[in-house]
């Protein structure tokens, strides 16, 4: 750690807050929790209604975490995970977002956070503390200050909407899938289009076609999926876990996902063509992201991944009846590139004498009408238009709030050609800000929830450092930061994942710089590194 770089900051007073939170999803819950109790002073401010974050937005019809429940959920404090019980392998949304408010109630942590309430402006002073602008509707805007501001904002929380030409002209109703309303949407007797084939759509692709008269879904990349196996949670599987639950807690930081699934072969390719096969089915049988670690290589070997692909090609064959829909269902790039999807019947669907596909590379969406979409060639009326076409992912809602560092320099024009972070926790030029698992830290690669909870462990054990030196400023390095942007991309580049048009290098977005944002080294190597970073008095950060 470096005392002595850039001038000293004038005092500047008692700030309202010191600490001062940005969401009340996982991250800002348990930051505050973690704050709070080394004694500072922390709040939350959320623009949602209640507490959850991508759970609390995320309420289309199938909507599940696709990372099992007992792993999914927060480790932070035993008794906690002793006393709260999941009913299914795979919790759905209301059962997580059940959960969140059961941690916000045990942890007292309500008086401490403000709803319906946006942040949008943060500005480094002069005077060595964070002013933010809070806007609520139906309130003037209103300032406080905080000497730490962390933005705890969630990687997929900024929709992306596509600008398709009369979108707005539609008269029936749209949706999109991570801004789903709070009253239930019923879908009985209607013509409704579903827009994109990721995991949003796939998992509510199949819960629509149960109600709708018709449903038509506009697919521009097929997607791999894989089923989920979803089932109650059997009650001995869960005393056996919870019998060791830090054991399994243990395990799963060695992994690289931060979650525990069976080790993977080492090669695809060393492998007979029966064995791989074998290998593949016994995972698909699993279920879940368990099918993409069946072999180390497969994101690092084209010819080994392509065994992969043209397996999951196979069973989309052997179960859609319709060749011609089947073959459109079947995608040609490499597996594991996007996101892998966990569907429970998805393919499937597309047996329903009610559920058409459309590819619009072939029939390019011309226009959203008013009564429906149309394609070259053909109009498919509509009564409700679902967009599940996904988010301005991990940089969105950074982007999206006014931030301004040191000299004024805006946060969107330092990331300009794209996101720059030391371990996407902290960013040069803007000092006393944290990013919970912002771009450059493994994030959506992993275990959402751990991932969180090594972060917010990180942050608050760094604030208190800095008070236990009486320190006030905290601001990451111009060089540690152009070294770790190096080995982020130096590690992406020689991985499959970086050779496709996913949201992970921000292709989803136009105009958005084309950068892999997470980093792909894997939780324990990032996790010891962080680790190394704090035990070295937080080398590569300037601290006055
Ligand atoms: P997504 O993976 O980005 O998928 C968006 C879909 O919309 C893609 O099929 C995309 O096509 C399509 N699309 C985007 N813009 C379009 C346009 N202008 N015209 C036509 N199609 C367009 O978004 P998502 O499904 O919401 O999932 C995002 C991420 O959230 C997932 O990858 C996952 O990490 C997370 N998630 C997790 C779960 C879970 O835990 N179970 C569930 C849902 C989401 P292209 O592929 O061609 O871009």
């Amino acid at each position: 750690m470096n005392d002595t770089a850039d001038a000293a900051v004038p005092d500047s007073g008692t700030p309202d807050l010191d600490a001062l939170i940005v969401g009340a999803g996982f991250a800002g819950l348990y930051l505050l929790h973690r704050l709070r109790g080394a004694g500072f002073r922390a709040r939350v401010y959320e623009a949602g209604g209640g507490v959850g974050g991508t759970w609390y937005w995320n309420r289309y019809p199938g909507a599940r975490c696709d990372v099992e429940s007992l792993s999914y959920s927060y480790q932070f404090d035993e008794a906690l995970q002793q006393e709260w019980e999941w009913t299914e392998r795979y919790a759905v949304q209301p059962e997580i977002l059940r959960y969140a408010n059961h941690v916000a109630d045990r942890f007292a942590l309500w008086p401490d956070m403000q709803f319906d309430t946006r942040v949008a402006a943060a500005h480094w002073d002069a005077d060595g503390l964070w002013r933010v602008r809070l806007e609520a509707e139906g309130r003037a805007p209103e300032t406080v200050t905080a000497r730490f501001c962390i933005m705890a904002t969630g990687c997929l929380s900024t929709a992306n909407l596509p600008d398709i030409p009369g979108r707005n002209s539609f008269r029936g109703a749209t949706y999109h899938t991570g801004r789903w309303p709070h009253e239930e949407v019923d879908f009985t007797g209607l013509r409704v289009a579903v827009i994109g084939t990721g995991s949003s759509a796939i998992q509510s692709i199949p819960a629509i076609a149960k109600q709708a008269a018709q449903l038509t879904v506009f697919q521009r990349t097929a997607n791999y999926s894989v089923p989920a196996q979803n089932r109650p949670l059997d009650p001995a599987e869960v005393a056996a876990v919870k019998a060791d639950y830090r054991g399994l807690r243990e395990e799963a930081k060695t992994r690289f996902g931060c979650f525990v699934v069976d080790l993977p072969r080492p090669s695809a390719l060393a492998d007979s063509p029966e064995q791989r096969v074998a290998e593949f089915e016994r995972r698909w049988q699993t279920g879940g992201l368990t099918f993409m670690a069946s072999y180390e290589d497969l994101l690092y070997d084209a010819e080994a991944n392509e065994t992969a692909a043209e397996f999951v090609r196979a069973k989309i064959r052997a179960t859609v009846r319709d060749p011609e829909t089947a073959r459109t269902l079947m995608p040609t790039n490499v597996i594991g590139c996007k996101r892998l999807c966990v569907d429970t019947g998805y393919f499937e669907t597309y047996n329903r004498p009610n559920v058409r596909l459309i590819d619009i590379n072939e029939q390019p969406i011309s226009e959203i009408t008013g009564s429906g979409v149309a394609v070259e060639g053909e109009e498919i009326a509509a009564d409700a238009i679902v967009f599940a076409t996904g988010f301005d992912a991990m940089t969105g809602s950074l982007k999206r709030i006014d931030i301004r560092g040191r000299g004024g320099l805006p946060l969107r024009d330092a990331w300009e050609a794209g996101p720059r972070t030391y371990l996407g926790l902290a960013v040069n030029g803007f000092p006393n800000l944290f990013t919970i698992t912002g771009p450059g830290s493994p994030s959506v690669l992993t275990n959402m929830m751990p991932s969180i909870e090594q972060h917010v462990e990180w942050v608050s054990d760094c604030i208190e450092a800095l008070r236990d030196r009486g320190a006030t400023v905290i601001e990451a390095e111009r060089a540690a930061q152009d070294d770790w942007v190096g080995h982020v991309n130096e590690l992406a580049d020689a991985s499959l994942r970086s050779t496709c048009s996913s949201w992970y290098v921000g292709a989803n977005v136009p105009g958005k710089p084309r950068v892999f944002m997470p980093y792909i080294g894997g939780y324990p190597a990032y996790a010891a590194r962080c680790a190394e970073i704090a035990a070295a008095g937080y080398e590569g950060f300037a601290i006055r």
